[in-house]
Order: C-alpha cells, then structure tokens, then sequence
C-alpha cells in the first residue's frame, strides 16, 4: 500500500515489529520465541527473502537436524530449503518496518494498543480509533487487522457479525516456548558431533533449536529455545511460566544420555503464546467488508511465516484497487 501512494499509518502494541517472529534479547543471548525457521514456496515470497537474504538479514538455517525418541538421536534430512532471520528472527520485520520509514505518507507507532473500534460522530464515513484509556488515535477510512483472530474479534464484533464469524471460525492453538542459557557449551553427544536442531519425539517437547549456531549469533554463549507440542501447552495454559520452563527443560534432558552433565544454567524461562497458530488452514487469503474493515494475516490464509506475507501482500493490492475515497487514510 505504501507503494501504491496510500496514507497508512500501522499500530502495534508490541515495543517493535515482530509479532509471532519476535525475538527475546537478554543481556548475554538473544533466542527466538516464536517461529524458528520458516520455508519458501511462492514465487513473490521468494523475491523477497532473497533480497533479504542478499542483506544479511535472511540466512539458510538449520544446516544440521536431527530428530530423538525413545530409540535415540538419528539424523534428519530432507530437500526442504529453511530460512531463520539474522542476526535474530525479529530483524526481518524490523528491516520491513525501516524500508516503510522512506515514505513520507507512512506513520508507524508501535506501543500502541488499538482498545477500540467506533463509528465517528456526523454520520462521517470511516472509523474512529482509540489506545487504551480512550486516548483517540485517528479516524480512518478503512482498518485492516493483522492480529490473530480470536484478538481481530474483539476489535469488531459489535460492528461486523459476518467478520466476527470468521474470526470465530478460525481456531487457534496455543503453544508454550521455553528458553535456556547455558554458562558454558554443551557437551557432544555420543556419536552426534554437531547439531543444530531437534525434533523431539516427546509429550511435552516439539522443538529444540540452539541459538548460538543461527548465523550471527556465532559468539553468543550456548542457548536454547524448546518449543512444545501444542496438546501438551492448552493442557499446561494456566500453569506459571516457571513450572512450564522447569517441564520443557526436563523433557529435553530426557533426550540425553543419562551419564552427560549438563553446564550451570544462566536462565531459564518460557513465553506462553495463547495465539500461535491456525488449528486449519484458512480458504480465503483476506477479508474485506464494504464497511471498510478488513483482515489477514496467516490465520486467514495457512499458518506459515510465507502465509501472514502473502496474506497481507494481497489483501494490500486489493485495497489499492479501490476507488480512493474508500481508502485516503487506512490503519493498520
Ligand atoms: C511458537 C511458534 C512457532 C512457529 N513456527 C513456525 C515455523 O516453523 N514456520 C513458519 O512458517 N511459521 C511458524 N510460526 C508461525 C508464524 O510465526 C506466523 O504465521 C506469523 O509470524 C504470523 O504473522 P501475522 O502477521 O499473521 O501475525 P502476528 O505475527 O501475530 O502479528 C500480529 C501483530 O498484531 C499486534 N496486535 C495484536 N493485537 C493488537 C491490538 N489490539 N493493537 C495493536 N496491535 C495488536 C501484535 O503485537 C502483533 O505484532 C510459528 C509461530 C509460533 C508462535
């Protein structure tokens, strides 16, 4: 949109771009929280990622998985091509939101929690939004809402019953991501001399990625993210973070020799993400309604890092094609 010449102006509530892709920075490591690697299969996408990768801002990671069960640790090898952000996940949506700020008709504020949907007063076409404590933030012509469903529901029930039954419509699972910072490297393990990802065969335990082997990240000390199997976080939803962290980190060392010890722990902690993705892939790539209010995201078209891209990249074209006084002033 912002190439088509239409004034946008994008809230997030969120301290920087990143959503499902963040990344969390601690004072030794940084770790990814959210999607760890994602895949490229449509040609657009492709264009993109490529010139991120061209950057340094998009790498081919993992370049060693391996998957651990019962039977022990083998290796896994498939032609899937996977990407991770560089030096940390979150860079990708911080580059996009930069490559915004060389348009002057483009406002980003993020801190901005969007509480609320009104119609302005005067019979004035558009919409009125507001922050929490009803501090205004503009009316607007249309309003497009990336956040996942069950959230996007709750900005425009009262005003759209057929888009808040797509919302409804698109159920969403949960998935609990622990982290764990080591003081020194972890030792090898029998006859696996490098690894860089694991699929965990475990109730609890999906997803082991180290941090430290994602491109730019070579000189941070040894980290883990351990994300979990998604029946296993809707059971665990309400429990504390820490019982979930402890749970998580339990599981992977159940993965290992028992006669390997493990180096001192720096930190520990897990990240509950209620919204983390589509339990089914969604039919439509977007949603529009005539009222001016529209929705996409990944939900609405797979539930892929590629799917939320493409998602918004059509439903962007298709409200550029709109008369113009349909969409002056869009928010984001
Ligand atoms: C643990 C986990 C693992 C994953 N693994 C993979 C993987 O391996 N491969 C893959 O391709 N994908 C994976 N994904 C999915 C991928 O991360 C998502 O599909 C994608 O990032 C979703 O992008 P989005 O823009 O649709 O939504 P989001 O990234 O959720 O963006 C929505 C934004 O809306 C903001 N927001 C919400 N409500 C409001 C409000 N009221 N006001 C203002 N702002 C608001 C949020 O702060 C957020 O930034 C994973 C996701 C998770 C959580």
């Amino acid at each position: 949109m912002a190439e088509r010449g239409i004034n946008v102006t994008l809230f997030d509530k969120a301290r920087g771009p990143g959503g499902r892709m963040a990344s969390k920075r601690r004072p030794s490591a940084t770790l990814d929280l959210g999607a760890q690697t994602f895949t490229v299969r449509d040609a657009r996408f492709l264009q993109l990622i490529e010139s991120l990768e061209n950057q340094g801002v998009v790498a081919r990671w993992p370049g060693v998985s391996f998957e651990a069960g019962n039977a022990g640790w083998t290796r896994l090898d498939d032609d899937q091509r996977r990407y991770t952000g560089a030096p940390r996940m979150s860079a990708i949506t911080r580059e996009l939101a930069n490559r915004l700020t060389r348009f002057k008709h483009v406002k980003t504020h993020f801190d901005t929690r969007v509480q609320a949907l009104t119609k302005p007063g005067d019979g004035q076409r558009g919409w009125a939004l507001c922050a929490d404590h009803h501090q205004p933030l503009g009316t607007f012509d249309t309003v497009v809402i990336t956040a996942p469903p069950p959230q996007a529901e709750a900005l425009i029930g009262e005003w759209d019953p057929v888009l808040a039954q797509a919302c409804s419509a698109r159920a969403q699972r949960s998935c609990w991501a622990g982290y764990v910072v080591f003081k020194t490297p972890l030792p090898p393990i029998d006859s696996v001399i490098h690894w860089e990802s694991l699929h965990a065969r475990h109730a609890a335990l999906r997803l082991v990625s180290r941090n430290h082997t994602k491109p730019g990240r070579e000189h941070q000390p040894e980290s883990l993210s351990l994300l979990a199997q998604l029946d296993w976080s809707e059971q665990m939803l309400e429990r504390p973070a820490g019982e979930v962290a402890c749970a998580l980190y339990a599981a992977f060392r159940s993965l290992l020799p028992r006669d390997i010890e493990l180096p001192d722990i720096v930190e520990l902690g897990a990240h509950r993400w209620r919204y983390a993705q589509a339990s089914a892939p969604g039919h439509e790539s977007y949603l529009y309604s005539e009222q001016g209010l529209a929705l996409c995201g990944e939900s609405f078209r797979g539930s892929r890092v590629e799917d939320a891209w493409l998602s918004g990249r059509e439903l962007g074209n298709a409200l550029a094609e709109l008369p113009e006084s349909y969409r002056n002033q869009t928010s984001v």
